[in-house]
Formats: C-alpha cells, structure tokens, sequence
C-alpha cells in the first residue's frame, strides 16, 4: 500500500529508504538548488539524489542545513563519478563528496556507472564497503549495472548492494534487470521516470492518466511505484514538486498496469551504460 512521501522500503540491510524522492540532475548549483531542496522538504519529500558530476553538493549541503528538518530526516544519495574508480581514488572521492554536502554520514552511496571495460568496479567497491563497514555510509548500492557485471560484485564481495538505480520509464522498463535483482534482494530505483519529459508527448499516456484524473507525470510515477520500484523524478519548479508528489490518493488497475508493458521500446534517453565511457 502506498500512502504518504514517508513511505519507505527497508532495505536488505535494515535501512529504511523513502520510496519517492527528489532528482537534482541538471538542477544549477546555487538557490536553484538550495530552493528546490526547500520546497520538496516543504512538500513531504524526504529523499534526495544528488552525484558529485552534478556539481551542485555543496548546494544540496546548505539547503539541508536550511530546510528545517534534522539530518536524520532526510535521506542522501550521492554517487562516485567515473574518474574516481579504483581502492584509493573512492576513498578520496568520498571525503570531497562528504565535505562539500557538510555531513558526517551518507546514507545511500552509488557507484555512478560501471565502466566494464576499465575492469576497476569491483576494487571501487570493496573501498565503497570499507567506508560502509566503518558505518560512514547507511548503504552501498550500484547504478547502472546490468546483472552480469552486478553477478561479479556478488560473486568477488562481501557486501550486497542495497540499490541498483537504472534508467527506467514506459518506453524502457528494464524488467530483465528488475527480476535478477528482486531475485537479488536488491532494491531497483528508477532514474529518468519521466523519460526526462518524452512521456509528456504521448496521447496514449495522456488519455490513461485522464481515466485517474492524474497529470501523466503522476499517473507514471504512481505506476513506478506500483511496480515495486522506487524513484527519483526531478523538478525545480514548487508547483511541479507538490504535484509530482500528489499520487497517494488513487490506484492504477490490473488492466492498465497490464496494458502499461506494451509501451516498453527499450528506448534509452540517456547513455547505455555499455558505452558510457566519459569521465
Ligand atoms: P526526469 O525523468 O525526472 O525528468 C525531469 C524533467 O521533467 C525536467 O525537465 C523537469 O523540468 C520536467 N518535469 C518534472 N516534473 C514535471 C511535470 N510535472 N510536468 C512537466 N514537466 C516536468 O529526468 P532526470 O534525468 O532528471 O531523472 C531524475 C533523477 O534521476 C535525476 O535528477 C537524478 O537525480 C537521477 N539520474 C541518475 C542517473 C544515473 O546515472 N544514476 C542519470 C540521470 C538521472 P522542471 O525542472 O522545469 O520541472
């Protein structure tokens, strides 16, 4: 059952996570970021994604400080970048991410993408479990990792990802890797819900979501979350956040969650994480 922003899923490790948060992709540093943080604390939201690569933590950092909830309220996600793979460059990379948010403890850390061919995942991820060992991190999770290279953590580790964030939406839903890490006890968490605003152009959405008396946004979000899948869709505008957010008083039918796999393309708005390279 979904009932309110504070909802969460516990994850394998025991900690909770917001089911619905806050994507700061692409949100500029400085009072965009700061504003946005204030208006979805203000909403309900309770969760927030943020990655060094967005350059805007410091940002997400104050407007934590200023949103008039304890730190323990909120949960924060950020992701190590490309250029820092490898034991002693995570390391590194996570006391910068730590200082620029001004916290003492993440919550959630992701290895951004995995960069198969660079081969250096899996010494990035036994620095991502010292780190979680030495309790500065509630969990460790994956990003964009297919099941064969999230075999190879479980295979050559000790410790489960808690998360594996995909690119995920109506026109890429990622039920493959969605079963291998249900499968997994691996919570998968939803980037690009709204097909970065594709879904916005689509009758055929449009019409569904009328049927609910929902926007496409909510009606999509509602359908991420009915799937099992927790998500992130991003806004800096207040009245987007409030209404993103406003999916806890309807249920999408069987039929219409049915009818919903036969918009699944396998179409990417972002980089396949087998030839996303750049650093
Ligand atoms: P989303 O699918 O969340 O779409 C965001 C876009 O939709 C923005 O242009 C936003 O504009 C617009 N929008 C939001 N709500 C509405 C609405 N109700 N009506 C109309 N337009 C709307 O894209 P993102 O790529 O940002 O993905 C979400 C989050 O996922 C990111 O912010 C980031 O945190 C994470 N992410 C992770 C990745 C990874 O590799 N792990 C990769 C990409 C994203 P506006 O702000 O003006 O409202």
């Amino acid at each position: 059952m979904l009932s309110s922003l504070k909802d969460f899923v516990t994850l394998n490790n025991g900690v909770k996570m917001p089911k619905l948060g806050l994507g700061l992709f692409k949100v500029e540093d400085g009072a965009v970021t700061i504003n946005a943080i204030k208006y979805a604390v203000d909403a309900g939201y309770r969760s927030l994604d943020t990655a060094a690569i967005y350059r805007n933590e410091k940002s997400v950092g104050v407007g934590l400080k200023e949103c008039g909830q304890p730190r323990e309220e909120i949960f924060v996600t950020s992701k190590l970048w490309n250029a820092e793979h490898g034991y002693d460059s995570t390391l590194k990379a996570f006391e910068v991410t730590l200082a620029d948010l001004q916290l003492d403890y993440l919550d959630l850390y992701l290895i951004h993408w995995p960069l198969p061919k660079n081969d250096k995942y899996i010494a990035t991820w036994k620095a991502m479990e010292k780190l979680y060992k030495e309790g500065r991190i509630k969990a460790i999770g994956l990003s964009n990792f297919e099941p064969e290279w999230i075999q190879r953590v479980l295979d050559e580790c000790e410790v489960l990802p808690a998360v594996n964030q995909v690119e995920c939406h109506p026109y890429l839903q990622q039920c493959e890797v969605f079963d291998y890490c249900k499968k997994s006890n691996i919570q998968m968490q939803a980037w690009s819900p709204l097909a970065q605003g594709k879904i916005f152009e689509d009758a055929r959405l449009k019409k569904i979501a009328e049927k609910y008396g929902k926007t496409v946004a909510q009606f999509v979000i509602r359908w991420i979350l009915q799937r099992g899948i927790i998500t992130i869709p991003k806004s800096i505008d207040q009245n987007r956040i409030i209404s993103n957010a406003d999916i806890f008083d309807f249920e999408i039918d069987e039929q219409d969650m049915q009818e919903m796999k036969s918009f699944d393309e396998n179409n990417r708005v972002g980089p396949n994480p087998y030839e996303f390279y750049v650093v």
